[in-house]
């Protein structure tokens, strides 16, 4: 059984930047199922040392006042359900939103290992978006920047651990 983690969090974060980051160039494949699995992506990643199977939960447009859809939420639940891991990920730049919140609930029910990113840190722009996410219960933030490929070696030390 390889070992499987989620990338989950609201639209825009940067999720599919870090899953894309993490794949490289080995992206495996594009899940065509019906329903809500339809936009699920998965790849082989490699990180150090460490081999596993990612989970992309994809570009679903959020509700109302930004809340969380349906389809939202059974995509993210499946991804849970299917990881051993989560990277339950947030734009620290933005700081978090109600959505945000939303999410974290769903990652602190799964009663699995959560690594919390704090994406779109470059410039210690994200420094009081961290500060503020201890609030949410996930531990401590690992700062990054998927686009810029930096904090790559704390998100190794964090799947380390739990790993
Ligand atoms: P997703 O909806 O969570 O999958 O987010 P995307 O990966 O599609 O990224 C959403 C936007 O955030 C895009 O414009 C990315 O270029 C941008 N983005 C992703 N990672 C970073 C980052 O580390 N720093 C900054 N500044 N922007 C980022
Ligand atoms: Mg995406």
């Amino acid at each position: 059984m390889p070992f499987t983690i989620a990338i989950i969090g609201r639209p825009n974060v940067g999720k599919s930047t870090l899953f894309n980051r993490l794949v490289g160039q080995k992206l495996a494949l594009v899940d065509d199922e019906p329903g809500v699995t339809r936009d699920r992506r998965e790849g082989q990643a490699r990180l150090g040392d460490l081999d596993f199977t990612v989970i992309d939960t994809a570009g679903l447009d959020e509700g109302p006042r930004g809340s969380l859809t349906a389809r939202m939420q059974e995509q993210t639940e499946a991804a849970i359900a299917a990881a051993d891991v989560l990277m339950f990920v947030f734009d620290a730049r933005a700081g978090l939103t109600p959505t945000d919140r939303s999410f974290a609930d769903f990652a602190r029910r799964a009663n699995k290992p959560v690594v919390l990113v704090a994406n779109k840190s470059e410039g210690r722009h994200g420094d009081a978006g961290a500060l503020e996410s201890y609030a949410l219960g996930l531990g401590d933030p690992i700062g990054v920047s998927a686009e810029h490929g930096e904090g790559m070696s704390d998100l190794y030390d964090a799947l380390r651990a739990v790993m």
